[in-house]
């Protein structure tokens, strides 16, 4: 099953809030979540592959 890389759910890959990205596709609980990530997805998925901080 596929989590949403925003709020980290659980999401029925038969959702049509999905998005492709970086030859991956995300799945997402609601809009304002695909929304969210579409803004910003190396922030969304920076934080689960990566600790470092920003200088
Ligand atoms: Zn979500």
């Amino acid at each position: 099953m596929p989590i949403d890389p925003v709020c980290w759910m659980h999401v029925d890959r038969t959702t049509e809030l999905k998005n492709g990205y970086n030859g991956q596709t995300y799945y997402f609980c609601s809009l304002k979540c695909k929304k969210e990530f579409e803004k910003a997805p190396d922030k969304c998925l920076g934080v689960k592959s990566s600790m470092k901080m920003p200088d």
